[in-house]
């Protein structure tokens, strides 16, 4: 499963459109904050709706499992391409 898009919408409100990262191994302090491109596509990708828990590791789809993180960052993770 995906996010839905209203997940991510809302996810993307909450991040105040800004990378919601917090992984140490990113080299930022704190959260990372990055300024984000709204206009997101599948084809170059901006930003991803990353899964907080895998759900290979059963992880929701639900927004508390939502993190949106610039691309960046979203490489940091454990669970690249989740
Ligand atoms: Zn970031
Ligand atoms: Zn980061």
């Amino acid at each position: 499963m995906a996010f839905s898009q209203e997940t991510i919408d809302q996810a993307w409100r909450r991040a105040g459109g800004k990378c919601e990262c917090t992984l140490k191994n990113c080299g930022h302090t704190g959260r990372c904050n990055k300024v984000l491109d709204p206009r997101n596509s599948t084809l170059g990708k901006k930003w991803y709706a990353h899964h907080v828990v895998s759900q290979d590791a059963g992880g929701s789809d639900g927004l508390d499992n939502c993190l949106i993180l610039c691309v960046g960052c979203h490489e940091n993770t454990g669970s690249y391409g989740g």
